[in-house]
């Protein structure tokens, strides 16, 4: 570690992916060539709508100038009007919707807003890596919760031993669910607020794939069960919905008290999102919708596509409800990392060890659906003749 750099930074996981970088750039130096299948960044643009909605917004000078740091009233509206659509759940635009610049930032300054330094946060066994890295970011602690194939890829939340979540202020799960591509019944949502007000943790549901989700599943908001206003906060973002990745726009709602709290932290570190990009996003919750029937169905497409490949392969998977993912079994022999080297260095194909999400990640590994569908059926011939 460098001499300019905290202690903290220490307890970060070594970057997974910086060796498959070095090892690709290597191969393609070769004249190989590698397949991506290792991201999880969807590979169509934005709706033309929500594009031109941009162009419009970014000529007007009022868009111009600081950000409001919650959100516009009319793009806090938007999202307000986007959870009544979706899931028939109100929430007040005043005070229980807050904007973020992408999930990715809210999520990591949940810590500094919700969790002393060498308190616990509950976070699944495998998740988005911003929960573990958000923890330590901030000297607080992180307890895995069990997530495997035995539990349905249920977080396990009522296996926490009592002396760790009497030291617990949050607890983080996410459905459907990257990287596990799994999505919970209201049944679960409901014994997780439960457990939650029964110990006193802010509750927080990272609802990314609201919306890509596959036979005619529809996700549930955590905010739909009863109970859920008292101690939770959703996530939800532009990015996964309309494919706006590279735009940085989300937002969070629920629980009026720690929509407050929230904003007090992030008031004193960002600016909010430029304005023009609120007035795109809100083109995108209110405008027409129809493009997300046609992205689920591409993917769903390639997700079969997937599956069909490795039951000719004999590999075992997780069935994908949701998300843009595949969570597939490392053949007999190998670690996760040492699978995922083979496939790179024999196939020329990325796919992600599943140790980068967790411990429970061991034993498996990630394939993204954002991948053309020719250069997808190429990378699956390649691995199924490996
Ligand atoms: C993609 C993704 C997000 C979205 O992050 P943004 O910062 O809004 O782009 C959040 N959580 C999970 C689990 C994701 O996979």
């Amino acid at each position: 570690m460098s001499h300019f750099a905290a202690q903290r930074l220490e307890n970060l996981p070594p970057y997974l992916f910086a060796e498959i970088d070095r090892k690709k750039a290597e191969l393609e130096a070769e004249g190989h060539d590698v397949i991506s299948l290792g991201i999880g960044d969807p590979d169509k643009p934005t709706p033309n709508h929500i594009v031109d909605a941009m162009a419009a917004a970014i000529r007007n000078p009022k868009n111009h100038h600081y950000p409001s740091y919650a959100g516009s009233p009319a793009y806090r509206k938007a999202c307000a009007q986007f959870m009544k659509t979706r899931f028939g759940v109100e929430v007040d635009p005043a005070t229980q919707v807050l904007a973020m610049i992408g999930s990715k930032e809210g999520i990591a300054h949940l810590f500094p807003a919700f969790v002393d330094p060498g308190a616990y946060t509950l976070i699944p066994g495998v998740g988005y890596p911003v929960y573990s890295g958000g923890a330590i970011l901030n000297d607080s602690l992180s307890h895995w919760m069990p997530m495997t194939e035995e539990n349905g890829f249920l977080a396990d939340f009522e296996s926490t031993p009592d002396d760790i979540v009497a030291k617990a202020q949050m607890m983080i799960i996410s459905y459907p669910n990257n990287p596990t591509g799994v999505a919970a019944d209201p049944e679960y949502f409901d014994r997780a607020i439960a457990y939650a007000k029964a110990h006193n943790l802010l509750l927080i549901h990272d609802n990314a794939y609201c919306d890509v989700a596959y036979d005619g599943f529809k996700p549930t908001s955590i905010l739909e069960r009863p109970g859920a206003m008292d101690c939770c906060l959703e996530f939800f973002s532009t990015s996964k919905s309309y494919n706006m990745t590279g735009w940085r726009c989300a937002f969070v709602a629920g629980n009026t008290e720690a929509i407050k709290t929230f904003g007090v932290v992030k008031s004193n570190i960002d600016s909010g999102i430029f304005t023009a990009v609120q007035d795109a996003a809100i083109e995108a919750f209110t405008g027409p919708q129809d493009e997300i029937a046609n992205m689920v169905a591409l993917y769903q497409h390639r997700r079969d596509l997937v599956m069909a490949t490795l039951d000719k392969m004999g590999i075992r998977y997780a069935y994908t409800k949701g998300t843009i993912f595949m969570w597939a079994r490392v053949p007999e022999g190998y670690t996760s990392a040492e699978y995922a080297e083979k496939v790179l260095m024999e196939a020329h194909v990325i796919v992600a060890a599943g140790t980068a999400y967790g411990p429970d990640g061991e034993g498996w590994f990630r394939m993204s659906l954002a991948c053309e569908d020719d250069r997808l059926v190429e990378a699956l011939d390649r691995m199924s003749k490996l």
